[in-house]
């Protein structure tokens, strides 16, 4: 069965077999050896100074990894704007007020972009916001949130960004070197192509030094300072960091986030413009879409359930559209060990439906 799911994905033999290996107690050195290589793997993947950036895990979905982020990076007397436009900022926002956090929130329709004027206004009618917290790549419609942009709103007015890169981090450029983002929380299981259970969050280590501490658990604080003693304060999920090391040292012998974009780029091409071809139409235009998952309108006549259940049939897990669009559309995404001859048998399956 190959899934094109927005995670988990598809592993590769190599990372399935990283699972295999010999039983490990978290205490002990050969752990923390793993525990390094991930932390440092991720801090390289997108060329950072690790004296200045700390990746910290945790063991968890990508909405811990997300959630440590909010709760800690928005100090005490901060305040947060939520720029929404998909299932996942709205997730953020109800993070904030779940954690009585200070925020407020600017609000798009899930198919439109952020509206940077908008976002500008926000900024500049109060004065209290410290933090911009955004999506990158909003899955809930495959689009590709532009954060350069919203990074330079943010950098005029000397404000820091917290950015959800669950289904980008891997694969799509994240400008760190330029200053505004403060942290990036990520998962093993989508761009990275490891297991679920490990999730962690890419902080500037001045961001750590000024965190509010609002969750036990998921303390990005106590986190971040026990790893660089090559401690934890948990157990962890293991095996998950078996197979996200594994896929790390994987990418990396593939050319890195870069190969990865040209990867995904190419398959997701193929898969629409062979759709197009079939009268199938992307729900947002290319130049605005991610590479990692695209939205399509659902054919005249054809629901959701039964194309789903069809490619099935046929070897193929495709994903619903969310809430309010889940009779308009649905998504493909081309994460995983997913190739060239996977989309044209995907294509074919389509021809088979049409007829
Ligand atoms: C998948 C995803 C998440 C987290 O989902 P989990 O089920 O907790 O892993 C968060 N944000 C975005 C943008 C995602 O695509």
């Amino acid at each position: 069965m190959l899934l094109m799911n927005p995670g988990p994905v598809t592993l590769t033999e190599r990372v399935r077999n990283s699972l295999l290996q010999t039983d490990l107690c978290h205490r002990e050195s050969e752990f923390f050896d793993l525990q390094d290589e991930a932390r440092a793997r991720l801090v390289k993947l997108y060329d950072l100074d690790p004296a200045q950036w700390s990746a910290v895990l945790m063991t968890g979905s990508g909405t811990a990894a997300v959630e440590s982020m909010i709760a800690a990076l928005v100090p005490e007397n901060g305040k947060l704007l939520i720029v929404e436009n998909g299932v996942y900022g709205e997730r953020i926002s109800q993070i904030a007020a779940q954690y009585r956090i200070a925020h407020s929130i600017v609000k798009h329709e899930w198919m439109q972009a952020p509206d940077l004027a908008r976002v500008a206004a926000a900024l500049d009618a109060d004065e209290a916001i410290t933090h911009v917290a955004v999506i990158h790549h909003e899955t809930t419609t495959g689009r590709l949130n532009d954060l350069k942009a919203l990074a330079s709103v943010c950098r005029e007015r000397n404000v820091k960004m917290l950015v959800d890169g669950v289904s980008s981090f891997g694969a799509e450029e994240i400008d760190f070197a330029e200053g505004t983002i403060a942290a990036v929380a990520a998962t093993a299981n989508k761009c990275l192509h490891g297991v679920p259970g490990a999730a962690f969050v890419i902080v500037r280590r001045d961001a750590l030094a000024a965190a509010a501490s609002r969750t036990y658990y998921l303390g990005l604080v106590r986190l971040a300072s026990l790893q660089d003693q090559r401690n934890t304060p948990f157990t962890p999920s293991v095996h998950a960091y078996y197979a996200l090391v594994e896929a790390l040292r994987e990418l990396d012998e593939e050319g890195g986030w870069r190969a990865r974009h040209a990867r995904y780029l190419a398959l997701a091409e193929q898969a629409r413009e062979g759709l197009f071809a079939r009268g199938i139409g992307s729900a947002l235009p290319a130049a605005e879409s991610s590479v990692v998952l695209r939205a399509y309108k659902l054919p005249d006549g054809v629901s959701y359930e039964r194309l789903h259940d069809a490619l099935k049939a046929r070897g193929f897990v495709i994903y619903a559209g969310q809430g309010g669009l889940s009779k308009e559309l649905f998504r493909i995404s081309t994460m995983g060990d997913i190739h060239s001859p996977d989309i044209e048998r995907l294509l074919v399956s389509f021809d088979e439906l049409m007829r």
